[in-house]
């Protein structure tokens, strides 16, 4: 056994016995993996540090080639209040850890992930509410699929090659990973993806270079949500739908 303290974000987390709970984490040194507080229920305080959505620092006691370690001290690093308290960004947090926690292969060792994951935490913390933040998910989803090895190419049109793509939009071939303009057969309504969200998702993503200036009707939104979360479904081979999709659908579109 070995003690590694890490920083994690709390994916899920269930009853376990009378008074324990075992937490699905994301960590930055360990991957995904689950972990056992004990007597943690026994407390309400103590109970807390473990809430879905946070960003912990946990000591953990690892037992090698298992999935199920022990959690140690835990700490907040983050709270994330803006999104705790607000209905929208719950709701988009939710589907982006759903996502994680059914697509990542248990226990890999991929820092940039966690990374990944936690700005992620950071874009929809800052963002602003006052419209929901779907596009955070957009970028969330495209990213994390991307970090999987599943690039989804928005520059060009996968037929003829051309750049307009980027300006004009293009339809989605989910399985070729790319865009099709609308000269070569962009016949797919439903899969087309607006000029305007194709240089969205490809803006630089340091804060301040991504205001997605031309908000878009709720159906487009609602349609390319359900299509981005397919592209993944379909890459990460995730069979069942994205329950969090269907919340958000039902609530906010
Ligand atoms: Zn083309």
């Amino acid at each position: 056994m070995s003690i590694e303290k890490t920083l994690a974000i709390v994916l899920d987390r269930i009853p376990f016995r009378e008074t324990s709970s075992i937490a699905a984490l994301l960590t930055r040194s360990l991957g995904r993996v689950s972990a056992i507080a004990k007597g943690v229920r026994r407390s309400p305080q103590s109970a807390l540090v473990l809430e879905r959505g946070l960003l912990v620092e946990i000591v953990l006691y690892v037992k090698p080639n298992r999935d199920l370690h022990t959690a140690g001290q835990v700490s907040v690093a983050a709270y994330y209040p803006s999104i705790r308290g607000d209905l929208g960004k719950l709701a988009l947090r939710d589907a982006a850890l759903e996502l994680i926690l059914r697509s990542v292969p248990a226990p890999e060792t991929q820092t940039e992930l966690f990374d990944f994951a936690r700005e992620f935490l950071d874009r929809l913390e800052a963002a602003d509410a006052a419209t929901l933040p779907v596009h955070e998910l957009w970028r969330f989803f495209l990213g994390w699929a991307q970090h999987l090895g599943f690039m989804l190419n928005l520059r060009t049109c996968l037929r003829c090659g051309s750049e307009s793509v980027a300006a004009e939009g293009g339809s989605l071939a989910i399985d070729r990973g790319g865009l099709l303009c609308r000269n070569c057969g962009g016949a797919s309504a439903s899969g087309f993806i607006p000029g305007p969200a194709v240089s969205y998702l490809l803006a630089d993503s340091s804060p301040g270079s991504d205001r997605f200036s031309e908000p878009l009707p709720g159906a487009v939104q609602k349609r390319l949500t359900r299509l981005f979360a397919d592209y993944c479904r379909f890459h990460l081979e995730i069979r069942s739908a994205l329950k969090a999709i269907g919340f958000l659908e039902s609530v906010f579109f």
